[in-house]
Order: structure tokens, then sequence, then C-alpha cells
């Protein structure tokens, strides 16, 4: 579900599955394998699975206007982002300057390449491509088949590693930090960035799987297929990349050409593996200082938690939540919620399917949240240069947390909350069998 729309109360269709003669759509729910029947949704709805509520369709008004509007305008905010003073701070008569493009030759500069190219890679390239194939599939220029293919795939893969709006929370964070140490002008780029991430935002509202791929191809067509039974029960499965239902034998997708599974291979083994890793390089995030501030000739090394504590310590408790909740809490519920969906997943625990999907979805939704702390260091260590008084380096801490930020979110792509499901279709079978009104499609009206 989109957290940003606005949602009015869902309308229940109780004929959904007592009417299989309705021209309908069908969809194979991603998340749980349940094929349901989609009815012709009307202008700003959206259907949610009635098993796990995940959105399986959504039916905005003028989709092509708005995603070629939002993605032109935010590219177009985001080149002026890069090009004027992003923030300026003053200490003791000093002034200093940066913009987007500084930060990256300073971390560049103090030899922390690597930290340069996630900031680079999460805050600029990725988001920038993203807008980029939003605005060529919208517009829909003419161009060949398998480019129109790579440009949707991408779109929807790279999604959720977009940080423009975690990377803004980070300045703002870095913004109270500093605040004890001088005064804060924010320059004209800082207000091209605010307006691009909203932007950003709103054009990934339209940049809907079923919407894009439908805009390049019609799915493949398949025999009608029972609705409210699990796809795999009926020898089928979802494409993973474009959504389509396929034969359970086929190997490609016909209209995308990936490679499809019914079920995520060793999903189970290479979410543990990925698991252990976060676990073991989330010791020295912790232990191993993540920056390091000089000033007037002594150095201080600062880990996280050092970090949450000073600030609580100056009274700013808003400032030390976020910090702690985004370093701290996020990151070890995330491993512990990973480890308890693998753990149900693998011994059969028979436990809510609802209670598994929130905790999933709630993996999917925070864990990037984390990486905040990661972009107040890259601001940090961007604007507190002032040569021989006062500088902030990064330390190597910091990148070990980046990598528990990025394997954490491998690990919860690799998961198949299909399998979490499946254990329960018989049940679910047996139930729908005795009551067909007791599961209801979620449509729900968008504002
Ligand atoms: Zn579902
Ligand atoms: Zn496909």
């Amino acid at each position: 579900m989109n957290s940003v729309l606005d949602i009015e109360k869902p309308v229940k269709i109780d004929k959904i599955f007592q009417s299989p003669r309705l021209n309908l759509n069908q969809a194979l729910c991603p998340h749980c394998d349940l094929v349901v029947d989609l009815p012709r949704l009307k202008l700003n709805q959206k259907a949610d699975c009635p098993r796990c509520h995940t959105t399986l369709k959504i039916n905005w008004s003028e989709p092509f206007n708005r995603a070629t509007t939002y993605s032109a305008a935010a590219l177009f905010m985001l080149i002026l982002a890069n090009l004027f003073t992003f923030v300026s701070l003053s200490v003791a008569g000093l002034s200093s300057n940066i913009s987007l493009t500084s930060v990256l030759e300073i971390m560049v500069d103090q030899r922390y390449d690597l930290l340069a190219l996630l900031f680079m890679i999460f805050v600029q390239i990725l988001p920038a491509f993203c807008m980029f194939a939003l605005f060529c599939i919208s517009t829909r220029m003419p161009m060949p088949y398998r480019l129109k293919i790579f440009l949707a795939k991408w779109l929807i893969l790279l999604k959720p590693w977009c940080m423009v709006e975690i990377f803004l929370v980070g300045v703002l964070v870095s913004f109270v930090k500093l605040m004890s140490y001088g005064s804060i002008d924010i320059g004209p780029s800082f207000i091209a960035f605010c307006a691009y991430c909203i932007l950003h935002v709103r054009a990934f509202q339209y940049a809907d799987k079923t919407w894009i791929w439908g805009t390049i191809a019609k799915a493949p067509d398949i025999r009608p297929l029972k609705a409210g039974v699990s796809g795999l029960e009926q020898q089928v499965k979802s494409c993973h990349c474009c959504g389509a239902i396929l034969v359970e034998q086929s190997v490609n997708c016909t209209r995308c050409f990936t490679t499809s599974y019914a079920r995520k291979k060793e999903s189970i083994q290479i979410t543990l593996a990925l698991l252990i890793g976060s676990i073991v390089l989330y010791i020295p995030a912790n232990v191993l200082p993540i920056m390091t501030t000089l000033a007037f000739g002594s150095s201080m090394d600062s880990t996280i938690m050092a970090g949450v504590v000073l600030l609580w310590g100056g009274g700013a408790y808003p400032i030390a939540l976020i910090i702690f909740i985004a370093s701290v809490l996020v990151p070890s519920l995330k491993m512990g919620a990973i480890a308890w969906l693998c753990w149900c997943t693998k011994t059969k625990k028979v436990l809510s399917g609802h209670r598994m999907m929130q905790v999933y979805e709630v993996v999917e939704l925070v864990g990037r949240w984390s990486m905040v702390d990661v972009f107040v260091i890259a601001v940090l260590v961007g604007l507190v240069s002032f040569g021989n008084l006062m500088n902030i380096f990064p330390a190597q801490g910091v990148i070990y947390f980046a990598f528990v930020v990025i394997v954490t979110m491998v690990a919860s792509v690799f998961f198949d909350p299909r399998l979490m499901w499946d254990r329960r279709s018989e049940n679910l079978k047996r139930k729908l069998e005795t009551n067909k009104r007791s599961l209801h499609l979620g449509i729900t009206k968008l504002a």
C-alpha cells in the first residue's frame, strides 16, 4: 500500500468470488500467490489483494500526463540542485559553502571514494535514471521494444534504492547538529532539492507496476483461473518482473523475457546467508568510529551510540531519537525480523499470515531509512571544513554501517513472501469452499 496516498474507506465487493462468468481481469498476487479477479476500476481507485493487502492495480486519472509532468519537473529540479550552493555554514567569521557536487569532491579527496560512490548512486544516479525511465515510458516516445523493457524493468527494480527523501532528512538532522557550531544559510540548490524530493515522490506514485507494463505490452493470455486459490495449485506463476501470469513450466516470460520461477530458488538459504553477513558487518559498524571531529588541534572519534548520547546530552532529544531509531533500533529489529520470517517459513510454524506479512512489509518499508546517519555524515564532512580550526572526517565504521543497510535490503529482496502463505493454502481453500464471502477484494478510492 502506498502510505503517501490519502485513502478513504474501502468498498467491499461481495460478488468477486461468485461470478466466474464476469469478464474480469485476473491478477496473481506477487506476495501471497492468490489468484484474484479484478473488476474494472473507476478512476483514482486501487485494488488490494484480499488476503495480504498488497496493491494489485491502481487506476489513476491521466496517468500519462501526470507521470510525464512530475518526472520532467523532477529532472529539471535535480539539474538546478546541482548547479548552485546547497548550504553554507559560518563559524567564527569563517564561511564554508557546499554544493551537491562538492560533497562528492571532498569525500574523494579524503579517500572515502566508497562513501562518495554510495552517495552518488543512491541520491543522484538511480533517482535520475528512474525519473528519466518514467519520463520515456509515460511520453510513449518511439523506441525499440527491448529498450522499453530495459527501462521498465530497472525502474521497478530500483525504486526502493532511490534515497532522495532519506538524504533530505539526513540534511535536516545535520543542520540541527551544526546549529551549536555556527549559523547555517540555505542556498538556492537546497530549495531546488526540496522541490525535487516532492516531485520525485509524486512521480513514483504513478510508477505503478501494472500500469507501466500495461502501457508497454498486453500480458500473455492464459486460461481462466479459479479465484481465491493459489497460483501454485493451478500450475501458474507470477512473473516477478512484470507481474504477468505464466504457465508454471514456462522458463522465460513472453512479455519481459525474464526468467521466472514459481518460487525464488534457495530463497531462505540466500536470505539467511545475507543476514549472517549483515550481523557480522554490524559489529564493526557499532564498535568502530563513524566519524572523526578535528577541532583546535584535538581529535575526537565518535561511534553511532556516542553520537546519540552526545545529542541527547545536548538537549536535541528529537534528533537523538531519530538517529537512535534509524541507526540502532531499525537495523537490529530488521535483522531480527528477517531471522524470524525465515524461521517461521522454514519450520512451517503455524502463525498468522497477516502478522508475518505485516512484519515483512515493515522490513521492506523502513529498512532503507537507516541510511539517514550515513547521509548526515556526508553533509557534515562537506560542510565542516575550516582548515586548522575545525574539520569532520568520515571514519571506517560508516562504511560498515552503509553495507549493513545494503545487505539487509538485499536480504529482504531475496526473501520470497509467497513461501509464508504456501502452508496456509490448503486451509484457505477449505475455508473458501465453505464461506466464499470470507475474502473481499479491497477497492479503495484514492484522493
Ligand atoms: Zn496477496
Ligand atoms: Zn514478465
